[in-house]
């Protein structure tokens, strides 16, 4: 997951993301970059198809653009608790947890907090990936308790 995409200044819309990655721009990869940046925080294909409509795009090209994007490490995918991809886009993070919240199911990139690194593991073993995921109740969420 570490990928060589640095967002910097002048990155932050939809094309200059795209600029950045050396893909083609097209609408609807516009359109995508610019939703996950709207929601600031990880979304399902089926939450980004409701976002942008279904007029806009089709599902089917909805997932094959963030299947591009999570090669070029555009976004990162996480495959949460509940086995559902969520997608987010990167902001330069390396590895950090991700919150879900059990009143509002909203998931979110504690990206300002780094997952210290494990560098323990059984002789011979190769691990592939590390997830931290922490679940309770968001800010909002706890406020209104
Ligand atoms: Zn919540
Ligand atoms: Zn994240």
């Amino acid at each position: 997951m570490n990928g060589d995409y640095h967002p910097a200044a002048g990155y932050e819309t939809g094309d200059g993301v795209l600029r950045g990655s050396g893909l083609r721009k097209t609408i609807g990869r516009v359109k995508i970059i610019e939703a996950l940046m709207a929601e600031r925080r990880p979304l399902t294909g089926a939450e980004l198809i409701a976002l942008l409509g279904r007029d806009a795009m089709d599902p089917a090209s909805v997932y094959r653009v963030l299947s591009v994007f999570t090669e070029r490490e555009i976004v990162h995918r996480i495959d949460g608790t509940d086995k559902v991809a969520r997608y987010a886009l990167n902001r330069g993070r390396a590895n950090h947890p991700h919150f879900t919240c059990r009143s509002c199911g909203k998931m979110e990139c504690l990206d300002k907090i780094t997952v210290p690194h494990l560098n323990v593991r059984p002789q011979g073993y190769v691990v592939e990936e590390e997830n931290m995921f922490l679940s309770g109740l968001c800010a909002r969420c706890n406020k209104k308790r």
